[in-house]
């Protein structure tokens, strides 16, 4: 399969925009190609310059961390701003379709919607682990993408890496892999594959472990051909310089974010037994991400009673396989007593 044909008739002829960075690429003193503000920016920090449009300093940086090379890596407003580029660069509308396994992240489907692309939905099983039967069913001719999203939101769990690899050895489409919950795992990224799968979109994101979701920065993973597309399609500065630059100071800051992580987790462990004690709680599912699905009495009620008290969780209880479920984010240790004394005292 060369990846290639699977990207829509009108991109593959595609001319993208050519940028003024784009066509001197060269260091020089003067500037007078891109009708700029010369005199700087009303800040401390000049932002009078369009910003690298290819991230080339910020990708380095991410390189060293991920282990996978500039050329593999595109970055994104948001792993929102990659699945949207993945629908519009290889999704016919009207023709092609998706498919997605529900209970999973919201924005597969929305983006589907907007791109009028047809979806396809495969429940997970009961256990919320892959129906390897129902989806080799589900895929047509024109099956363009299967999201996979792993660890699963909102179940928590990490989907087998055996039923990944048989649909990503077996699948003549794109498999994506959001990995958005990966550092909170005790499963290992699909990372590693991608040398192996030419079709393997791997979705990572400065989000969640990393703390800085108001920056919006996506990371996708893929072989070049992909990477490449995705290039082509995307908005030419859609990573701004401010999030370039803040980025690129976070990375200096593993640490921090590796204590937070282990705090996370081990808040999570806690979190969950003292829940599974509480008498209304049905079920607390395990997790490899920094939120707990719990099945409690009454979900949509409780769910009410603590946002009288301040508290806000994701009422998941009208979610398929889900009737009945609380989706909570791990606070910090005060926040997670809080919560527990709060659900203790509820009627
Ligand atoms: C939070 C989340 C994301 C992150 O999206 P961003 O646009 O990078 O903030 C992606 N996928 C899943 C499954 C998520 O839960």
């Amino acid at each position: 399969m060369d990846v290639r044909d699977l990207q829509r008739e009108n991109i593959k002829t595609l001319r993208p925009y050519s940028t003024a960075r784009d066509e001197f690429k060269g260091q020089a003193s003067v500037y007078l190609d891109a009708n700029e503000n010369s005199f700087g920016s009303p800040l401390p920090a000049n932002y009078n310059r369009y910003p690298d449009p290819l991230q080339l300093d910020l990708k380095e940086a991410i390189s060293k961390i991920k282990g996978v090379p500039i050329e593999n890596t595109f970055l994104g407003n948001g792993s929102d701003e990659a699945i949207d580029l993945l629908f519009r660069a290889f999704c016919n509308p009207g023709k092609d379709n998706v498919i997605i396994l529900p209970p999973t992240y919201g924005m597969y489907e929305v983006s589907a919607n907007i791109n009028d692309v047809a979806i396809k939905k495969v429940n997970l099983l009961p256990n919320f682990q892959l129906d390897l039967e129902k989806i080799a069913e589900a895929i047509d001719s024109n099956t363009k993408i299967i999201f996979i999203c792993s660890p699963n939101n909102p179940t928590g769990n990490s989907l087998n890496r055996s039923d990944i690899e048989t649909i990503l050895a077996n699948f003549n489409g794109l498999v994506v892999i959001d990995e958005a919950y990966i550092n909170f795992a005790r499963q290992k990224t699909f990372i590693q594959e991608l040398t192996e799968y030419a079709n393997l979109v791997v979705l990572q994101t400065f989000s969640k472990a990393w703390g800085l979701a108001a920056l919006r920065l996506g990371m996708a993973f893929s072989s070049t051909p992909i990477i490449d597309i995705l290039n082509k399609v995307k908005p030419p500065y859609n990573i701004n310089q401010a999030t370039q630059d803040l980025a690129f100071a976070a990375l200096q800051n593993i640490q921090q974010v590796n204590d937070w992580i282990k705090l996370t987790v081990s808040e999570r462990d806690r979190l969950s037994n003292a829940l599974g004690r509480l008498p209304k709680v049905k079920q607390v599912y395990p997790s490899d991400a920094n939120f707990i699905l719990v099945a409690i009495e009454n979900a949509h009620e409780v769910y009410n009673q603590l946002v009288d008290e301040g508290i806000i969780v994701r009422d998941r209880s009208k979610v398929t396989l889900c009737e009945d479920c609380l989706r909570i984010t791990i606070g910090t240790v005060e926040e997670n007593n809080l919560l527990l004394n709060t659900l203790d005292q509820l009627s």
